[in-house]
């Protein structure tokens, strides 16, 4: 059976066919890091992983590029108001490189928490302007875009699709511009590529003049260099499809005349009441805050993670900490089944477990279908508890759950840790600490405890719990 994916472009699930077979090339619009990214914009990476981890599963290969958008990102997002960048900037007395740097680093220390797994590279939109210029130059060329006013625009009623991702007309997207248009552009429409501006402090040569690029075109230049001409997947939030998205067709399909990406799959919203989680509404929470209130990462991942990205999700507090508890009861029955001693093997387990490996593979191959996945995976858990199993049945067990966290990331199925290797880390830390090696005393405070096994020191000595 094949995977089905639903493509935004086409409004349909179809077959996923890569254009080379067994490879996919997966480009997703990253952060513009202008600030921490709060956890609505990890419902986008999340997905995007769990998608690179179940091609992975089925066994392709995934070359995956994420960027970063460290300029040319401005506040509204039809060419009007400033760049991200700047704004930050301004507010914290810092320069907009040191902000990106900054934003940058704190958003890889968040992806590792939520155990995203790293693409393949990450490219900056600042390193990449000599490519963005001349993807501009071939779109002048070719009769797509023109110059303003020492300003570069691309020419929407030049490529007829315009429109075609997010359903759109030309009309009705005149109907709806702003009646403030900007005078340089010959259609309202029209986007900017390029804009010079001298004053500009991050700013690049251009043959247009000094400045720097629109942000749609970043993503086209990026996506080139790093993948393909054609992608086989690109992914977003759902508000990236229109105009970031339906830009990035133009430009990219108006530049290279092929097809630009196979399947279009855009993730919903996280929402607060109702609402759209984003900076500007001021109702968003960053990672570092929930984990300093005591939640933990992997509740926030599976959150963010277990409902379908096609839906919309409501954020709560109860929620990561019922998403706790579900992780915690899939791990109890994995720890649970050290204790496994039955003498014969259960050919009722083995039934029931190539079952639910059916049952988890078709709802992944429908379309991500992962909280119809987990439902399997609980299910399993219930009838499972029933059994005896021998060791044997539990060894095969854990493989396939082990099979299982490769997509999902959240069971941490490493063998279980047994008392006399906790005992025997303990006495190592204790003269560790006697010696003064405090690095080491604590680095094995900080492996039991990534174990699940917490510490205390009291007078009577130490005493540990599983946590
Ligand atoms: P930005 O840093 O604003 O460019 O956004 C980065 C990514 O997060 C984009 O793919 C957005 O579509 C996505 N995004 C932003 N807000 C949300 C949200 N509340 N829920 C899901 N995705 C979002
Ligand atoms: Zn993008």
């Amino acid at each position: 059976m094949p995977i089905r994916f639903y493509n935004t472009l086409t409004k349909a699930k179809q077959d996923f066919v890569p254009v080379l077979p067994g490879q996919v090339c997966m480009y997703h619009c990253g952060p513009t890091v202008y600030s921490f990214a709060h956890i609505g914009n990890f419902r986008a990476y999340i997905f995007a992983d769990l998608l690179r981890r179940y091609l992975e599963y089925r066994g392709f290969q995934v070359h995956q590029v994420m960027n970063i958008t460290d300029v040319g990102h401005l506040t509204d997002d039809s060419d009007e108001g400033e760049d991200k960048m700047l704004v930050a900037a301004g507010r914290e007395g810092k320069d907009p490189w040191e902000i990106a740097r900054f934003y940058s680093q704190a958003f890889f220390v968040d992806i590792e928490k939520l155990r995203i797994r790293k693409a393949m590279v990450y490219p900056r939109a600042t390193e990449h302007v000599p490519q963005m210029v001349r993807l501009v130059e071939r779109l002048i060329d070719r009769g797509l875009a023109y110059v303003s006013n020492r300003c570069v625009y691309f020419d929407v009623t030049r490529f007829p699709a315009y429109g075609r991702l997010s359903g759109n007309t030309l009309e009705s997207l005149q109907a709806g511009a702003r009646i403030e248009v900007n005078p340089d552009k010959r259609n309202p429409c029209d986007f900017t590529l390029w804009v010079t501006d001298d004053h500009h402090i991050m700013k690049w040569e251009s043959p247009w003049g000094m400045g720097y690029p629109g942000w749609h075109i970043e993503c086209s230049a990026m996506s080139m260099t790093h993948l393909s001409e054609t992608l086989d997947i690109h992914t977003g939030g759902e508000d990236n499809i229109f105009p970031h998205h339906e830009c990035e067709i133009a430009q990219s399909e108006g530049a290279t005349g092929k097809p630009f990406v196979g399947c279009w799959m855009h993730t919903r919203h996280l929402l607060v009441d109702g609402r759209k989680m984003s900076k500007s509404l001021g109702n968003f929470h960053i990672l570092r805050d929930l984990l300093e209130r005591g939640y933990e990462a992997d509740a926030v991942r599976y959150s963010l993670l277990s409902t379908n990205y096609r839906q919309p999700l409501n954020f709560t507090l109860e929620g990561v900490q019922a998403s706790k508890q579900a992780v915690s009861r899939l791990r109890d029955f994995l720890r649970r089944l050290e204790e496994a001693s039955a003498t014969r093997d259960n050919p009722e387990a083995a039934a029931l477990l190539a079952r639910t490996v059916a049952g988890f593979e078709a709802a992944m191959d429908d379309d991500l279908n992962v909280s119809s996945a987990l439902a399997a995976l609980f299910e399993f858990v219930r009838d499972a508890n029933r059994l005896s199993l021998s060791r044997e049945d539990a060894a095969l067990i854990r493989a396939a759950f082990g099979r299982f966290d490769q997509v999902l990331g959240v069971l941490e199925c490493r063998p279980a840790i047994l008392d006399e290797e906790i005992e025997r880390l303990i006495q190592e830390r204790q003269a560790a600490r006697q010696a003064k090696n405090f690095a080491r005393a604590d680095a094995i405070r900080k492996d039991l405890k990534d174990r699940g096994i917490f510490l205390e020191d009291t007078p009577q000595g130490v005493r540990w719990k599983r946590g």
